[in-house]
Protein backbone atom coordinates (compact mmCIF):
# COMPACT_ATOMS: atom_id res chain seq x y z
CA UNK A 1 0.00 0.00 0.00
CA UNK A 2 2.61 2.65 -1.11
CA UNK A 3 2.30 6.19 -1.51
CA UNK A 4 3.67 8.03 -4.49
CA UNK A 5 4.88 11.43 -5.71
CA UNK A 6 5.01 12.84 -8.73
CA UNK A 7 4.64 16.09 -10.45
CA UNK A 8 3.79 17.57 -7.16
CA UNK A 9 1.17 15.02 -6.61
CA UNK A 10 0.54 13.14 -4.08
CA UNK A 11 -1.30 9.27 -4.60
CA UNK A 12 -2.10 5.94 -2.91
CA UNK A 13 -1.90 2.53 -4.87
CA UNK A 14 -3.36 -0.97 -4.05
CA UNK A 15 -0.03 -3.47 -3.54
CA UNK A 16 -2.40 -5.69 -5.60
CA UNK A 17 -2.85 -3.87 -8.31
CA UNK A 18 0.60 -3.06 -8.53
CA UNK A 19 1.71 -6.25 -8.77
CA UNK A 20 -0.16 -6.51 -11.96
CA UNK A 21 1.03 -3.42 -13.50
CA UNK A 22 -2.33 -1.98 -13.28
CA UNK A 23 -2.42 2.08 -14.00
CA UNK A 24 -4.54 3.54 -11.35
CA UNK A 25 -4.13 5.37 -7.69
CA UNK A 26 -6.43 7.41 -5.13
CA UNK A 27 -5.41 11.35 -5.41
CA UNK A 28 -4.45 12.96 -2.36
CA UNK A 29 -6.14 16.67 -2.17
CA UNK A 30 -2.56 18.05 -2.24
CA UNK A 31 -0.68 20.02 -5.68
CA UNK A 32 -4.11 21.03 -7.25
CA UNK A 33 -5.16 24.74 -8.07
CA UNK A 34 -8.35 25.36 -6.01
CA UNK A 35 -8.73 27.64 -3.46
CA UNK A 36 -10.17 26.93 0.01
CA UNK A 37 -12.35 25.13 1.21
CA UNK A 38 -11.78 22.56 -2.26
CA UNK A 39 -7.68 23.18 -1.78
CA UNK A 40 -6.46 22.00 -3.74
CA UNK A 41 -6.98 19.13 -6.03
CA UNK A 42 -10.32 19.05 -6.42
CA UNK A 43 -12.11 16.56 -9.29
CA UNK A 44 -15.62 17.36 -8.74
CA UNK A 45 -17.60 20.62 -10.21
CA UNK A 46 -20.61 19.53 -7.98
CA UNK A 47 -18.69 21.20 -4.91
CA UNK A 48 -19.02 24.94 -6.17
CA UNK A 49 -15.49 25.01 -7.72
CA UNK A 50 -14.86 26.25 -11.23
CA UNK A 51 -14.87 23.88 -14.11
CA UNK A 52 -11.80 25.19 -15.14
CA UNK A 53 -9.99 24.21 -11.60
CA UNK A 54 -11.27 21.09 -11.79
CA UNK A 55 -10.19 20.35 -15.71
CA UNK A 56 -6.96 22.06 -14.72
CA UNK A 57 -6.95 19.12 -11.43
CA UNK A 58 -8.11 16.52 -13.80
CA UNK A 59 -5.37 16.93 -16.34
CA UNK A 60 -2.28 17.01 -13.92
CA UNK A 61 -3.85 13.23 -12.20
CA UNK A 62 -4.32 11.96 -15.75
CA UNK A 63 -1.29 13.32 -17.23
CA UNK A 64 0.59 10.80 -14.75
CA UNK A 65 -1.16 7.98 -17.03
CA UNK A 66 -0.73 9.25 -20.30
CA UNK A 67 -4.24 10.62 -20.29
CA UNK A 68 -5.90 13.85 -20.38
CA UNK A 69 -9.56 14.87 -19.03
CA UNK A 70 -11.22 14.19 -22.33
CA UNK A 71 -10.27 10.59 -21.81
CA UNK A 72 -12.35 9.96 -18.81
CA UNK A 73 -15.45 7.93 -18.63
CA UNK A 74 -17.35 8.93 -15.16
CA UNK A 75 -20.76 9.30 -14.34
CA UNK A 76 -22.99 11.45 -12.04
CA UNK A 77 -23.05 9.76 -8.52
CA UNK A 78 -26.12 9.47 -7.07
CA UNK A 79 -25.64 6.63 -4.48
CA UNK A 80 -27.52 4.17 -6.54
CA UNK A 81 -26.96 0.50 -7.59
CA UNK A 82 -26.54 1.32 -11.38
CA UNK A 83 -23.88 0.62 -13.19
CA UNK A 84 -22.48 1.61 -16.81
CA UNK A 85 -20.25 -0.36 -19.66
CA UNK A 86 -18.59 2.10 -22.01
CA UNK A 87 -15.92 1.56 -24.16
CA UNK A 88 -15.75 5.47 -25.10
CA UNK A 89 -14.70 8.26 -23.09
CA UNK A 90 -17.68 10.20 -22.20
CA UNK A 91 -17.50 13.40 -24.62
CA UNK A 92 -16.72 17.01 -22.14
CA UNK A 93 -19.94 18.39 -23.90
CA UNK A 94 -22.15 15.40 -22.69
CA UNK A 95 -24.11 15.29 -19.97
CA UNK A 96 -23.31 12.55 -17.14
CA UNK A 97 -25.55 9.52 -17.49
CA UNK A 98 -26.20 8.64 -14.09
CA UNK A 99 -24.37 6.09 -12.02
CA UNK A 100 -22.47 4.65 -9.10
CA UNK A 101 -20.11 1.96 -11.08
CA UNK A 102 -18.11 2.14 -14.07
CA UNK A 103 -16.63 -0.99 -16.07
CA UNK A 104 -14.65 -0.69 -19.17
CA UNK A 105 -12.26 -2.96 -21.30
CA UNK A 106 -10.53 -0.22 -23.49
CA UNK A 107 -7.64 1.09 -22.42
CA UNK A 108 -7.98 4.28 -23.99
CA UNK A 109 -10.01 5.35 -21.05
CA UNK A 110 -9.61 6.28 -17.86
CA UNK A 111 -12.07 5.33 -15.50
CA UNK A 112 -12.49 7.86 -12.62
CA UNK A 113 -14.87 8.61 -9.93
CA UNK A 114 -14.86 11.52 -6.57
CA UNK A 115 -14.87 10.51 -3.44
CA UNK A 116 -15.42 12.32 0.18
CA UNK A 117 -15.75 9.57 2.30
CA UNK A 118 -17.36 6.85 0.34
CA UNK A 119 -15.68 4.22 -0.06
CA UNK A 120 -13.93 3.68 -3.45
CA UNK A 121 -13.88 0.14 -4.84
CA UNK A 122 -11.52 -0.96 -7.52
CA UNK A 123 -11.93 -4.51 -9.87
CA UNK A 124 -9.58 -5.72 -12.60
CA UNK A 125 -9.87 -8.70 -14.09
CA UNK A 126 -6.56 -10.04 -15.30
CA UNK A 127 -7.59 -12.37 -17.82
CA UNK A 128 -10.41 -10.36 -19.92
CA UNK A 129 -8.68 -7.01 -19.08
CA UNK A 130 -11.45 -5.22 -17.51
CA UNK A 131 -11.50 -2.52 -14.67
CA UNK A 132 -14.26 -0.75 -12.90
CA UNK A 133 -14.87 1.36 -10.44
CA UNK A 134 -17.27 1.41 -7.73
CA UNK A 135 -18.88 3.97 -5.44
CA UNK A 136 -19.65 2.57 -1.99
CA UNK A 137 -21.30 4.90 0.31
CA UNK A 138 -23.66 3.41 3.24
CA UNK A 139 -26.58 3.82 0.47
CA UNK A 140 -24.60 1.93 -2.17
CA UNK A 141 -23.12 -0.39 0.21
CA UNK A 142 -26.34 -1.01 1.77
CA UNK A 143 -27.73 -1.48 -2.43
CA UNK A 144 -24.49 -4.01 -2.74
CA UNK A 145 -23.63 -1.81 -5.68
CA UNK A 146 -20.64 -3.72 -5.46
CA UNK A 147 -22.29 -6.71 -6.39
CA UNK A 148 -24.02 -5.25 -9.20
CA UNK A 149 -20.97 -4.29 -10.60
CA UNK A 150 -18.92 -7.71 -10.50
CA UNK A 151 -22.48 -9.10 -11.91
CA UNK A 152 -22.24 -7.04 -14.74
CA UNK A 153 -18.51 -7.90 -15.58
CA UNK A 154 -19.36 -11.28 -15.83
CA UNK A 155 -22.86 -10.85 -17.66
CA UNK A 156 -21.51 -8.22 -19.88
CA UNK A 157 -17.76 -8.71 -20.61
CA UNK A 158 -17.42 -12.57 -19.70
CA UNK A 159 -15.40 -12.47 -16.68
CA UNK A 160 -14.80 -15.15 -14.11
CA UNK A 161 -15.12 -14.36 -10.10
CA UNK A 162 -12.18 -15.96 -9.61
CA UNK A 163 -10.08 -13.95 -11.66
CA UNK A 164 -11.07 -10.56 -10.03
CA UNK A 165 -9.01 -8.33 -7.89
CA UNK A 166 -10.69 -6.00 -5.94
CA UNK A 167 -8.77 -3.26 -4.28
CA UNK A 168 -10.91 -0.87 -1.41
CA UNK A 169 -9.43 2.78 -1.08
CA UNK A 170 -9.06 5.25 1.13
CA UNK A 171 -12.38 5.72 2.80
CA UNK A 172 -13.95 6.91 6.03
CA UNK A 173 -13.31 4.32 8.78
CA UNK A 174 -15.34 2.72 11.37
CA UNK A 175 -14.22 5.25 14.23
CA UNK A 176 -15.36 7.99 12.68
CA UNK A 177 -18.70 6.65 11.01
CA UNK A 178 -21.19 6.68 13.46
CA UNK A 179 -24.56 6.28 12.46
CA UNK A 180 -28.15 7.32 13.33
CA UNK A 181 -31.23 4.77 14.02
CA UNK A 182 -32.52 5.04 10.65
CA UNK A 183 -29.66 3.93 8.76
CA UNK A 184 -28.54 1.24 11.66
CA UNK A 185 -32.10 -0.52 10.76
CA UNK A 186 -31.18 -0.26 6.93
CA UNK A 187 -27.78 -1.52 7.77
CA UNK A 188 -29.66 -4.27 9.69
CA UNK A 189 -31.87 -5.57 6.85
CA UNK A 190 -29.07 -5.29 4.23
CA UNK A 191 -26.71 -7.78 6.21
CA UNK A 192 -28.92 -9.80 8.33
CA UNK A 193 -26.58 -12.56 8.82
CA UNK A 194 -23.45 -10.37 9.44
CA UNK A 195 -24.63 -7.33 10.89
CA UNK A 196 -22.73 -7.80 13.94
CA UNK A 197 -19.23 -7.85 11.86
CA UNK A 198 -20.43 -4.53 10.22
CA UNK A 199 -21.71 -2.24 13.68
CA UNK A 200 -19.75 -1.96 16.10
CA UNK A 201 -21.60 0.07 19.29
CA UNK A 202 -19.31 1.84 21.62
CA UNK A 203 -20.97 4.53 24.34
CA UNK A 204 -24.81 3.58 23.33
CA UNK A 205 -23.57 5.09 19.89
CA UNK A 206 -23.45 2.90 16.59
CA UNK A 207 -20.55 2.85 13.70
CA UNK A 208 -20.69 0.94 10.43
CA UNK A 209 -18.03 -0.45 8.82
CA UNK A 210 -18.03 0.06 5.22
CA UNK A 211 -15.05 -1.43 4.82
CA UNK A 212 -15.72 -4.60 6.66
CA UNK A 213 -19.05 -4.81 5.12
CA UNK A 214 -18.39 -4.16 0.98
CA UNK A 215 -15.22 -6.96 1.41
CA UNK A 216 -17.90 -9.40 2.86
CA UNK A 217 -19.63 -8.63 -0.04
CA UNK A 218 -17.31 -9.62 -2.02
CA UNK A 219 -15.97 -12.69 -0.36
CA UNK A 220 -19.43 -14.42 -1.33
CA UNK A 221 -18.56 -14.75 -4.91
CA UNK A 222 -15.59 -15.16 -3.93
CA UNK A 223 -13.04 -13.40 -5.94
CA UNK A 224 -9.60 -13.67 -6.21
CA UNK A 225 -8.21 -11.31 -3.67
CA UNK A 226 -9.16 -8.18 -1.81
CA UNK A 227 -7.62 -5.75 -0.66
CA UNK A 228 -8.29 -3.31 1.94
CA UNK A 229 -6.07 0.02 2.33
CA UNK A 230 -7.31 1.16 5.94
CA UNK A 231 -6.52 4.22 5.34
CA UNK A 232 -9.23 6.36 6.80
CA UNK A 233 -10.08 10.02 5.11
CA UNK A 234 -11.45 11.85 8.37
CA UNK A 235 -8.23 10.76 10.33
CA UNK A 236 -6.32 12.77 7.61
CA UNK A 237 -7.74 15.80 6.13
CA UNK A 238 -4.53 17.41 4.95
CA UNK A 239 -4.00 14.64 2.71
CA UNK A 240 -7.96 13.39 1.81
CA UNK A 241 -11.30 15.36 1.77
CA UNK A 242 -13.79 14.24 4.35
CA UNK A 243 -17.12 15.20 3.95
CA UNK A 244 -18.09 13.96 7.84
CA UNK A 245 -15.11 15.44 9.20
CA UNK A 246 -15.26 19.24 7.17
CA UNK A 247 -19.12 19.35 7.68
CA UNK A 248 -19.78 18.92 4.20
CA UNK A 249 -17.53 22.20 3.02
CA UNK A 250 -15.09 20.06 0.93
CA UNK A 251 -14.15 18.81 -1.94
CA UNK A 252 -13.84 15.58 -4.04
CA UNK A 253 -10.37 13.51 -4.75
CA UNK A 254 -10.45 11.08 -7.51
CA UNK A 255 -9.96 7.30 -7.87
CA UNK A 256 -8.38 6.41 -11.19
CA UNK A 257 -8.51 3.02 -13.51
CA UNK A 258 -7.25 2.70 -16.33
CA UNK A 259 -6.69 -0.95 -18.40
CA UNK A 260 -3.23 -2.05 -19.36
CA UNK A 261 -2.60 -2.12 -23.24
ZN1 LIG B 1 -10.81 7.92 11.08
Amino acid sequence: MPFYEEAGLKYFTLSSFDELGINHGFFSRRGGVSPQPWASLNVATSVGDSRENVIENRNRILGIFGKQYSDVFDTWQIHSDIVHCSESPRPVEVPHEKGDAVITSNPQIALMMVFADCVPVLFYDMKKNVCAIAHAGWQGTVKHIVCRTVEKMQEHYGCQARDIVAGIGPSIGVDHYEIGDSTEQTVKESFPEETERVLQRRSGKTYFDMWQANALLLERFPLRSIEIAGICTACDVQTWYSHRAENGNTGRFAAVLNVKT
